[in-house]
């Protein structure tokens, strides 16, 4: 989305409200963290940019739905992420005065337009949660038969339980018993 800064620069307004759609990355520029995550619907971007006496700062809330895979039983986990973009604007011409360093804090304005999609779209890469689980407790799957371990035990724990672990496998029950209780 280009947004028309022209107004907001000739000082006729001073605050330019911001509110739109940006549609989810294709799956194919996915980066490998979010492998296997949906995006349903688009990515709803709001917020605004004001100018106090020429500074000019863009403050902007975005949310997305997504279905994504549980990190240890892989089913489907759904939510909206959510995360905030801060950035001061600046015109391209003043850009030669920014050490790269500090580029991130800036949204550059070229012609009185201003394109953020992209960083948008690479803020919801770099900062949607690598491991998400369908629940705190998710008890995986068996890593021999790849029954998921939240319907219950399967047949491999009840035959090779080595007998060196048969007290710490004792003691885990006991735990996930008290925790259940503290639950209810
Ligand atoms: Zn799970
Ligand atoms: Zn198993």
């Amino acid at each position: 989305m280009k947004l028309d800064l022209r107004p907001l620069l000739a000082e006729n307004i001073r605050i330019l409200p911001v509110d739109f759609l940006l549609p989810p990355p294709a799956e194919e520029d996915m980066a490998p963290n979010l492998y296997g995550v949906r995006f349903p619907s688009d990515l709803q971007v709001q917020g605004e940019i004001t100018n106090t006496a020429g500074y000019m700062r863009m403050s902007l809330s975005a949310a997305i739905p997504y279905i994504a895979p549980c990190a240890r039983c892989l089913e489907d986990v759904t939510g909206t992420f959510s995360f905030r973009f801060e950035k001061t604007v600046a015109p391209a011409k003043l850009l030669t005065n920014i050490a790269e360093e500090d580029a991130d804090d800036y949204v550059i304005v070229e012609d009185g337009f201003l394109d953020v999609d992209e960083q948008l779209l690479e803020m919801l890469t770099l900062e949607f949660p690598s491991k998400l689980l369908c629940r705190e407790d998710c008890a995986g799957l068996c890593p021999q038969c790849g029954k998921s371990l939240n319907e219950g035990p399967c047949q491999c724990s009840k035959q090779e339980t080595d007998p060196r672990l048969a007290p710490l496998a004792a003691w885990l029950e006991r735990h996930k018993a008290d925790k259940s209780e503290d639950e209810t």
